[in-house]
């Protein structure tokens, strides 16, 4: 029982540490935004807590809760706070994608601006062949307070290759092995719809075709994924 103790320890460290780039990559503002991780092998996760600004988040103030987001009693040392608003869709994604490890949302500013207009961001960039495998989709508009933001991301990324999914007039969702592959995740995207919008004000991207989007996904992925 210690060792788990240890390592939700240090998986509060962790998640705890990976906020910080989010506001390092300027992707949230105010209390926007949120990671959390799987403790793996066990059917709990840690996330960041509802209400708590960036400069004020502490390891002890990460929440352990269950996969349906019910904070998880007593000797966790849980603290008193809710866990983010942002929770159930987090608990549904690691109760129905168990290859996932970590979950990152923002309101990432071009990322969202595609959301708005329900619009996928097209694979024209080598780095997000390498990344995402394809273009990245849209997911459904779906309203907090049942699980339809989760079914949104896992059924529009269940058959991508793309770690990343615009949830349409929301924002961006991302999923990786780890907190740490879902936070570069959710960094990437919003340097590719960042890029992909500015290239847009200037003509029309060129398409890369299917064939060299594989192949750059697969060397990227052998030489630097799981
Ligand atoms: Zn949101």
């Amino acid at each position: 029982m210690s060792s788990l103790l240890e390592a939700i320890a240090q998986i509060r460290r962790e998640v705890c540490e990976l906020h910080a780039e989010l506001t390092r990559y300027e992707l949230v503002v105010w209390t926007a935004g949120n990671v959390s991780a799987r403790v793996p092998g066990h059917d709990l996760m840690v996330i960041k807590p509802s209400g708590v600004s960036y400069a004020d988040l502490t390891p002890e103030s990460m929440v352990v809760t269950d996969l349906y987001g019910t904070p998880a009693d007593g000797e966790w040392g849980n603290p008193p706070f809710s866990p983010s608003s942002d929770t159930a869709a987090h608990a549904y994604v690691y109760r129905h994608m168990p290859e996932v490890g970590g979950v990152v949302h923002t309101h990432s500013t071009y990322a969202t601006a595609w959301a708005a207009r329900g619009e996928a961001i097209p694979c024209v960039l080598t780095m997000m062949s390498d990344e995402f495998g394809g273009s990245i989709p849209v997911g459904p508009f779906a309203l907090i307070g049942d699980d339809s933001i989760g079914q949104g991301i896992v059924e529009t990324l269940r058959n991508s290759t793309s770690p990343a999914v615009l949830m349409q007039n929301h924002g961006p969702f991302t999923i990786g092995k780890d907190a740490r592959s879902a936070v570069k995740a959710a960094v990437m995207c919003e340097e590719v719809a960042r890029t992909v919008h500015i290239s847009r004000q200037l003509g029309e991207p060129l398409p890369i075709d299917q064939g060299s989007i594989d192949s750059l996904y697969a060397r990227y992925q052998n030489v630097y994924g799981q």
